[in-house]
């Protein structure tokens, strides 16, 4: 899942200068964090209007992130081609390939902040970073890289006071590494030296590895 938040109202009305606005949800991760699904879009809409502006209409896209064709989208929502801006209510992945599509202005509604989940009906934020090499069986199941405050990949940075982080004051990543390590019974992981992330993985090494095996035209998200 990906949390997002929405921005400041008053940050909203300082970006769109247009008028005539269409607004996008998005039926996914906005949707069941409650801040892009149908009741948000409303409330959105019903602000709007009350500053002036004029919805030509609004949808909620079963997934942001994947919206088939730009025509298709089209035709299902005729406003859109009434508006000179759309505002779009899903994370910074949904409101960048709608922007892609989209010929008109498009604005984010909200703020990604990171990849996370919803672990025993706890929403749990920074699980992953999506750096392209998964190691996270080296430190326990704990991601270093997006949990520790510092991406510490080589042990902590001696700041945690009481196991809190020196820097958010959340849980101290590392300790929860060193805990969990010390229940598998592999505390010898913590003597790996780990090389710096290798960015070239992120970038471009998925698709590359998905165009060779001719897959990646074929990915309907569904997610
Ligand atoms: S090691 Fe990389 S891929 Fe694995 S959880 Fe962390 S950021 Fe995500
Ligand atoms: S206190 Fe812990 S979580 Fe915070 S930066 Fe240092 S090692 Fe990372």
């Amino acid at each position: 899942m990906i949390i997002s938040k929405q921005k400041e109202f008053k940050e909203l009305l300082r970006m769109v200068k247009e008028l005539d606005i269409f607004i996008i949800g998005c039926g996914k991760c906005a949707a069941k964090l409650h801040v892009g699904g149908e009741p948000e879009v409303l409330e959105m809409k019903n602000r709007l209007s009350s500053e002036g502006k004029n919805i030509t209409g609004w949808a909620v896209l079963s997934t942001a992130c994947s919206p088939g064709s730009w025509k298709e989208v089209l035709g299902q929502n005729p406003g859109i081609g009434k508006a000179d801006a759309l505002l779009v209510m899903s994370c910074g992945c949904g409101a960048s390939v709608l922007s892609k599509l989209a010929e008109i202005e498009v604005y984010p509604a909200l703020d990604t902040e990171s990849l996370g989940g919803i672990c025993s009906e706890e929403l749990v934020k920074e699980q992953c970073r999506m750096c392209g090499e998964c190691e996270i069986w080296l430190y326990g199941g704990i991601c270093a890289h997006s949990q520790c405050a510092k991406s510490l990949l080589n042990g902590p940075c001696g700041g945690a006071v009481d196991g809190r982080c020196e820097v958010d004051e959340l849980p101290c990543a590392w300790e929860g590494i060193y805990d969990r390590l010390k229940k598998l019974g592999k505390l010898e992981y913590l003597e790996f030296v780990h090389e710096p992330k290798d960015y070239s993985k992120k970038r471009g090494g998925i698709e590359i590895e998905l165009q060779k095996k001719n897959i990646l035209k074929k990915i309907h998200c569904d997610c």
